[in-house]
């Protein structure tokens, strides 16, 4: 009883201990030093899709098919330890490793001194899927993200209409046919400056269907803010 008391009153007195490695003091955004050094940096990237490359350059993809957004954000790679953050995020309900992904997207923004959106938009869940998970982890980066940034977050504009099937489990030209009229947006956006946000960027067929969704509302321009890219633009 007593040694739980103390273990208490210590941790407000001592600095907070790195969420990852659990060992080092907190250095930034929830990770000691050694961690965030060892983050790997989406840097050389397609500076369109963000997709990792030798240097960089416009990726082939987005040469032949340029996407609807236009650009991404991606300060990291989905690689180790990001992909167990972001999992810790997503199934387990680790907020504190959603402070560090927005953290990540917060300081790669600066530091590229972007002009700032009039608006950030979360990639939505149907409220069933929501009411399941418990938390939509993009909603909750994205919320974190206009606080440091004084950007609103508008919550309910864009909403997703039907639930689509695991986009992992689908080819690309199913995964099109998936989100096809899956999301909606209930208000004018004319001439505005969007970024939409989400935890993760795989093939970019969710954000492209988005984008399309947000462009046809009048969005002037729309960059896609996530904190992982993945290395392969077919897995997953
Ligand atoms: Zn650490
Ligand atoms: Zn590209």
């Amino acid at each position: 009883m007593i040694r739980e008391f103390l273990l208490q009153a210590l941790t407000f007195v001592l600095p907070p201990q790195c969420l990852l490695c659990r060992d080092g003091p907190e250095w930034r955004h929830g990770l000691c030093q050694h961690c965030w050094q060892s983050l790997p940096v989406n840097h050389p990237a397609c500076p369109r899709c963000a997709l990792p490359m030798p240097r960089p350059l416009v990726c082939g993809t987005c040469q032949r098919r340029p996407p609807p957004f236009d650009r991404v954000i991606a300060p990291v790679r989905y690689q180790e330890p990001v992909d167990q953050m972001l999992c810790a995020l997503k199934y387990h309900e680790q907020l504190a490793f959603g402070r560090t992904a927005a953290g990540l997207i917060v300081d790669w923004v600066n530091a590229l001194d972007l002009p700032l959106p009039d608006l950030l938009i979360a990639v939505p869940m149907t409220p069933r899927a929501l009411r399941k998970r418990g938390l939509n982890q993009a909603a909750f980066i994205a919320r974190r993200i206009g606080r440091a940034l004084g950007i609103p977050v508008p919550l309910g504009w864009v909403f997703k209409v039907r639930q689509t099937e695991r986009q992992s489990t689908l080819n690309a030209r199913e995964r099109q046919r998936n989100l096809k009229n899956a999301f909606g947006c209930k208000k004018r956006l004319d001439g505005k400056r969007v970024a939409v946000v989400d935890d993760i960027l795989t093939t970019g067929s969710t954000v492209s269907e988005l984008t399309t969704v947000l462009k046809t509302a009048g969005a002037a321009h729309v960059d896609i803010w996530v904190c992982a890219r993945t290395v392969d633009a077919s897995s997953g």
